[in-house]
């Protein structure tokens, strides 16, 4: 699906570790007042005044992470900055800066780490963080990549994963499953390429999957949706791994158990359509698909009108004590406990 045969290659050895350094970063600017020295020195130069500062990291890693066959590199660069962005926004914080380290083999030209970079500075424009510094070297094999994002918050705003009380509403923002079916549309259309390259998908019906998968987004308005309805979330964390490993997460965090109501769970016409397609269930791929960026948390009940029809929210469920398990009610109202499926890159192969 992504071919160009037509590209220009310029091997990275022609530029060499400096010179690479200064092609990918000569327009990166900085523009928050916080960011006192980006690039350029032995480190960059922060100053949040009296607020507190929240730090986050990620690696990816080639075929472990990511794959560069459905995976155009601008893509890749755009979500590995969401998906740290995320991270600060599920602390209730406002991400601030970002630091980018890369390690690529030679079978890379520099077009193809400019691309990579295009999606990265994008996703800094979009989600207002600076670029602030990083680090780059050779692989032996595929591509390597770490980002580092950093955010402020004032300290009665931070969010942790404990916090929760056992009468507290979860809610989840937005919609949950999509991207992991948009993974398996384009693995399948992988498939179909290989067999025959000249087969033109229609991939209109599932535009909105394949954009969870392919650049999904943070949410970062959360945090002054929030603050405008004047409610402090109990507990908080975003949705990674799967909404049923997450629940679990904030359960452990803050010693209690919890109800999912299946039909409470929000999800999107297409993924229904899909999951009919694929004959998969719609309440396993919602539970356990994960990558969908969105933020679980849990608030007060006595905050329910607060959010009460708010089109960004849905309650889930609500905690429990944590002797009444982690469940979730079906549609046929059984208690079915949860169990944290999601995608954990350390038993593939269970
Ligand atoms: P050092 O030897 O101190 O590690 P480098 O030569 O690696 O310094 O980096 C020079 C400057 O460029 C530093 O400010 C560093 O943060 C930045 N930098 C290096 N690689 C990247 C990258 N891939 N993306 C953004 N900034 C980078
Ligand atoms: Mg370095």
């Amino acid at each position: 699906m992504i071919e160009d045969k037509n590209q220009q290659r310029t091997s990275l050895s022609a530029l060499g570790e400096f010179g690479l350094i200064g092609h990918l970063t000569r327009d990166i600017e900085t523009s928050l007042p916080s960011t006192l020295k980006g690039i350029g020195d032995d480190g960059a130069v922060l100053d949040f005044k009296d607020k507190k500062v929240v730090v986050s990291t990620d690696l990816l890693i080639e075929g472990v992470h990511f794959d560069l066959a459905y995976m155009p590199l601008k893509h890749l660069g755009y979500k590995a900055v969401v998906v740290n962005v995320s991270d600060i926004c599920a602390m209730n914080a406002t991400p601030t800066q970002i630091t980018v380290s890369i390690a690529v083999s030679n079978r890379f030209p520099v077009e193809a780490l400019d691309e990579l970079y295009d999606g990265i500075k994008h996703a800094a424009k979009v989600y207002g963080v600076d670029i602030v510094g990083g680090d780059t070297t050779s692989s032996q094999k595929g591509m390597i990549l770490s980002i580092t994002a950093i955010g402020e918050a004032e300290a009665e705003d931070i969010t942790y994963r404990a916090g929760a009380t056992s009468t507290d509403l979860l809610i989840v923002t937005g919609d949950v499953g999509a991207a992991y079916m948009g993974l398996q549309v384009l693995e399948r259309e992988k498939q179909v390429f290989q067999v025959n390259p000249n087969n033109q998908p229609d991939l209109d019906p599932y535009n909105y999957l394949i954009e969870r998968q392919l650049k999904p987004e943070a949410r970062k308005d959360i945090k002054a949706i929030l603050k405008a309805l004047e409610l402090q979330p109990t507990s908080m964390i975003d949705v990674s791994d799967g909404l049923s490993s997450e629940i679990i997460h904030l359960c452990k965090n803050s010693g209690l158990g919890a109800s999912l109501y299946e039909e409470k769970i929000p999800v999107d016409p297409q993924l229904i359509n899909v999951c009919e397609e694929f004959n998969i269930d719609i309440t396993t791929v919602a539970l356990n698909g994960g990558e969908d960026y969105e933020l679980l948390f849990t608030i007060k009940q006595a905050d329910y009108d607060k959010i009460k029809g708010n089109p960004n929210f849905t309650v889930i469920g609500h905690m429990t004590e944590e002797s009444a398990g982690i469940n979730l009610v079906t549609r046929a109202n059984t208690q079915i406990p949860l169990k944290a499926r999601g995608w954990n890159a350390l038993s593939e192969g269970e």
